[in-house]
């Protein structure tokens, strides 16, 4: 009960995910709208962008803003 609290407050602490998911086409969940591959938490079941460049799981929008910034920041192909 205080987890679930925690979660909803804090967002998702926990640390198991499932292996991440590319996922291809315009159907994707919104977990994978950023990077185009997501996780999903083992735990509690919620879906996470993830980052395979940088091998990680994106969880916070702070982290969601470095990636974009290094998205952007890479010259165009
Ligand atoms: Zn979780």
């Amino acid at each position: 009960m205080v987890a679930k609290l925690i979660d909803l407050v804090f967002g998702c602490k926990h640390s198991r995910y499932s292996f991440p998911v590319t996922v291809r086409g315009s159907r994707r969940p919104q977990a994978a709208a950023l990077t185009g591959t997501y996780v999903a938490c083992l735990d509690c079941g919620r879906e996470f962008p993830y980052d395979w460049q940088q091998m990680k799981v994106i969880t916070s929008s702070a982290e969601k803003r470095a990636y974009v910034a290094a998205v952007a920041a890479k010259p165009a192909t």
